[in-house]
């Protein structure tokens, strides 16, 4: 018994368990340590002597003989690894390993589990539980034992490389996290600071337009109606922005009320018609006329449709045509499915999945008649579509043109009524 004690040598580390220290130290390297936790005293003193006879690394060992001594000892004691036996008097060599896991969350030392005769079972169970290895009794030795430490190490060490990096990652991603939202507060506080002496200046314009400060010549009266074009279109920009801004920060919801499809597509058309017939777009509406009425929050319906419509017009030539349908779906009898189509220029394939992206535009080159947009819109439409419980679909042939087809449900799908709503 004197001679098992003196062959085992025990190194003191002062560690607090949830402090770095488990991450060893350089001079901790210098004094590996091994927890042997193995209740057969003979079994227990053969691995210790390997170890103390070592390969290229010599190892420092401490012997315990239960789950509970081994947990106690780690309290401790820094080990850099932990050779346990499968069958202790207090449970399982695998019991030990999940309690290592679950106890020591930071320890970043090696678990190895010794088997009687290597049963696949138990090994699977083991590097389940979240053992590094496993190595069968019958097969240690000093060579062995040293090889399967070091490789056990090796894993630690890509555990620790991982760990590492993921911890690098998420704190890059809180940065990124924290930048986005000062970004969006950014923009959101500009846009409406922009908003009020715009909306003035529009004012202002929408006098002279009328000849409240006196007659216009046509030349000024051009040049007054296309600063209130100009004003109109950054008022849409600026509302579309602090539009993204409140759908990201959840701050929309929606008041719904009964309504006739008919008539929404009806509203959203009103400001569009004229566009359309300036460019020469023909602008077509098909309502079923059995249509039931629908339960919405009728101005964002009309927001959806007149961004849809809008674009249609936008995207199409002098001589196409824009159609505006709407049927109950032929896959669900509760919702209601409207198409917008048209004859435009169409969306290369490679472009479809990116549409709905926050500032993604084909091309950036708008066109005046309508507007250049800021590539928000459909962006902003599917948020809509998707917080009265429906979808967007766009089906496009490059040259030939563009269907997006709306799915809303005909009453509101039960958990996305907010508590103001109806
Ligand atoms: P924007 O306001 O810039 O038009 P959107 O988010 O509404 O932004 O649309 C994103 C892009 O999708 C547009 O820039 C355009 O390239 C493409 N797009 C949308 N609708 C159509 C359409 N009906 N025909 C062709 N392209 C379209």
């Amino acid at each position: 018994m004197f001679l098992m004690e003196q062959a085992v040598t025990t190194i003191s580390l002062s560690f607090d368990k949830k402090s770095p220290a488990f991450d060893t130290s350089p001079e901790e390297k210098n004094a590996p340590l091994v927890l042997i936790v193995e209740d057969d005293p003979a079994f227990s003193y053969l691995c210790a002597s390997h170890l103390e006879a070592g390969g290229e690394e010599h190892y420092g060992s401490v012997q315990v003989e239960s789950i509970e001594e081994a947990l106690s000892a780690m309290q401790s004691q820094l080990f850099h690894c932990v050779l346990i036996d499968y069958r202790l008097p207090d449970g399982t060599g695998v019991d030990l390993v999940a309690r290592i896991c679950q106890e020591f969350p930071d320890w970043l030392g090696a678990t190895i589990l010794m088997t009687a005769d290597g049963s696949e079972d138990i090994v699977a169970d083991g590097l389940r539980a979240g053992a590094n290895d496993y190595i069968s009794k019958q097969n240690i030795n000093a060579e062995s034992l040293n090889r399967i430490i070091e490789r056990a190490y090796e894993k630690v060490a890509l555990r620790k490389e991982l760990r590492r990096q993921n911890l690098e990652l998420s704190n890059t991603n809180q940065l990124l996290q924290d930048r986005n939202a000062e970004i969006t507060d950014f923009y959101h506080k500009v846009s409406h600071e922009i908003k009020t002496p715009l909306t003035a200046a529009r004012m202002f314009m929408s006098m002279l337009d009328e000849g409240l400060a006196g007659p216009l010549t046509d030349e000024q009266a051009e040049l007054v109606s296309q600063a209130i074009a100009s004003c109109n279109e950054l008022t849409k920009h600026f509302n579309d922005l602090i539009e993204c801004t409140r759908l990201e920060a959840h701050k929309i919801s929606l008041t719904y009320s009964e309504e006739e499809l008919s008539r929404l597509i009806t509203r959203s058309v009103a400001s569009l018609s004229a566009i359309a017939e300036e460019k020469q777009v023909e602008l077509k509406i098909q309502c079923d006329p059995v249509l039931p009425s629908i339960q919405v929050d009728a101005g964002r319906v009309v927001q959806v449709l007149a961004n849809l419509i809008g674009n249609a017009i936008k995207f199409t030539e002098k001589g196409g045509r824009v159609a505006v349908n709407a049927q109950l779906s032929s896959e669900a009898n509760d919702f209601i499915e409207i198409c917008v189509s048209d004859t435009g220029i169409g969306i290369r394939e490679e472009h479809l999945p990116k549409i709905y992206e926050r500032l993604y535009q084909v091309n950036s080159t708008g066109d005046a008649s309508t507007g250049a947009g800021l590539g928000l819109g459909l962006s902003i439409t599917k948020e809509i579509v998707a917080l009265h419980g429906g979808t967007i679909e766009v089906q496009s042939n490059y040259g030939t043109g563009t269907v997006f087809t709306v799915k809303l449900p005909i009453s509101p799908i039960k958990d996305q009524i907010g508590e103001d709503s109806l």
